[in-house]
């Protein structure tokens, strides 16, 4: 029975000065991330020297040369590139809008949606046919639709605490809309901007083209708005819009990759990423350039701290996120065939904005429970310490079937004003704020030391 008890004595005391231990190793990680953090000077850089960066493009292969040369500069164990073949869309630059309204003819703000084909040259008119769902379609029929432009205009919903569910919620439109319209025999497709906001400024994104192609184009909150408002006052209403975007043959782009080799187990990997393609309307501030510079900075700030992993740690800035996710999956592709043993991978692709925490998919409601139990204390002090089931990314999600075992983890920022800027010209670096991009980057670190250290 003493036994017992100097037993269990002796593992509570182990266990507060591994607490302790733990509390100092994140305040160092915190410190270094908010004197000294590089992770703002290097989005300066890649957004203002670089700009935007959509997959196949010469500013893509620009930002992989560069990835390399500021991974390299840092000393870090291992820095390489992984070959993958991406898709290469490109806008054009013709892309004009509006509303015909008997003999009046009003101008909106379009843009053409990722992936999509263009309109003839003297663009598309048509009467336009508004529904807020893709089963609407299917109620409609090929009679109430054929010949016409097919107009999705179903909001964010507002009541969504986190605006990443509104989105979800409404995606289908974006992704699925234009494809199932055209099996109906529409000529177009136009899409209310994926965004609570209500501007001038239309959202682009990846549209999945079927089989029969029509072109498709986002258009701003206000411009749907607007149209709507004149349908039901005028259901003849057509709508003209004219955009000359292409699909050209695949492009041989990167994957980049730096490497902290692990001290005890080389070949199992943490791995932290964000993807470096962006699209094309800006600079891809926020979405993804914040997560790759984050990511990055989490090795500096270890490296710089003098912490030496147990397990070799990976920043990794995927390719082709936005319009194929062909680098997430070349990553998980090498992941198996090198028969690396990921523990668990970090995704930072929902913005540079005030750390709230993170959402793990791939954990056990024990284990769940025992990170919340036993790391919760520890971020709290910064805010970070939000713990949650259900998470991941589009990159590492492949990671899932290469290396079942693998604990997916997406990082919790702030998800208020994302969807502001989200696939729009506003998305430039003047709207990213330092200190909660220095934040992310601290407790993505600290989460890492912590797996690192105690695993699951
Ligand atoms: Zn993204």
């Amino acid at each position: 029975m003493k036994l017992k008890i100097l037993l269990s004595l002796s593992i509570l005391l182990a266990a507060a000065s591994s607490q302790a231990q733990d509390s100092l190793a994140i305040r160092k990680i915190y410190d270094e991330a908010l004197v000294n953090g590089q992770a703002y000077d290097n989005l300066h850089y890649l957004c203002k020297n670089i700009g935007q960066r959509i997959s196949g493009s010469a500013n893509a292969q620009k930002a992989v040369d560069w990835s390399k040369k500021l991974m390299d500069s840092y000393g870090f164990d291992h820095v390489f590139l992984q070959e993958v073949m991406v898709p290469h869309w490109v806008r054009g630059d013709k892309e004009v809008a509006k509303i015909i309204d008997g003999s009046k003819e009003i101008p909106v703000p379009i843009c053409a949606l990722g992936m999509s084909v263009a309109t003839p040259k003297e663009g598309v008119t048509a009467q336009v046919i508004e529904v807020q769902s893709l089963a609407e379609l299917k109620t409609l029929g090929e009679s109430a639709i054929k010949g016409k432009i097919v107009f999705f205009n179903r909001p964010f919903d507002p009541r969504f605490i986190e605006t990443g569910r509104a989105y979800g919620a409404a995606g289908d439109q974006r992704f699925a809309g234009p494809s199932v319209a055209a099996k109906y025999g529409a000529v177009g497709a136009i899409v209310r901007s994926l965004t609570e906001i209500i501007d001038d400024y239309p959202h682009t994104g990846t549209t999945m083209n079927g089989d029969i192609k029509i072109p498709a184009a986002a258009i701003s909150t206000k411009g749907a708005n607007l149209l709507s408002e004149i349908l039901k006052k005028s259901p003849g209403t057509k709508f003209y819009f004219k955009q000359n975007c292409e699909q050209l043959p695949d492009v041989l782009s990167y994957n980049v990759v730096a490497e902290l080799k692990g001290s005890e187990n080389p070949n199992k990997f943490i791995t932290v990423g964000g993807h470096l393609d962006s699209w094309d309307l800006a600079e891809g501030a926020s979405d993804d350039g914040t997560g790759v510079m984050q990511s990055l900075e989490v090795l500096r700030i270890l490296k710089t701290v003098g912490y030496h992993p147990k397990n070799s740690i990976r920043a990794v800035f995927f390719m082709n996120e936005e319009n194929g996710d062909k680098g997430g999956q070349k990553y998980a592709e090498l992941a198996a065939k090198n028969k690396e043993e990921h523990i668990a991978a970090i995704e930072t692709d929902e913005g540079g904005f005030t750390p709230r925490g993170f959402g793990f998919t791939g954990l056990s409601t024990a284990a769940l429970k025992g990170v919340v139990q036993n790391w919760k204390p520890l971020l709290e002090p910064y805010d970070a310490d939000k713990l949650v089931a259900g998470g991941g990314g589009t990159d590492i999600e492949p990671l899932k079937t290469a290396v079942p075992s693998i604990v997916l983890i997406g990082y919790l920022p702030d998800s208020q004003r994302y969807f502001d800027l989200h696939h729009t010209a506003k998305d430039v670096f003047e709207n990213v704020n330092k200190r909660e991009l220095e934040l992310g980057s601290a407790a993505m670190a600290s989460l890492i030391y912590l797996i690192d250290q105690h695993g699951f």
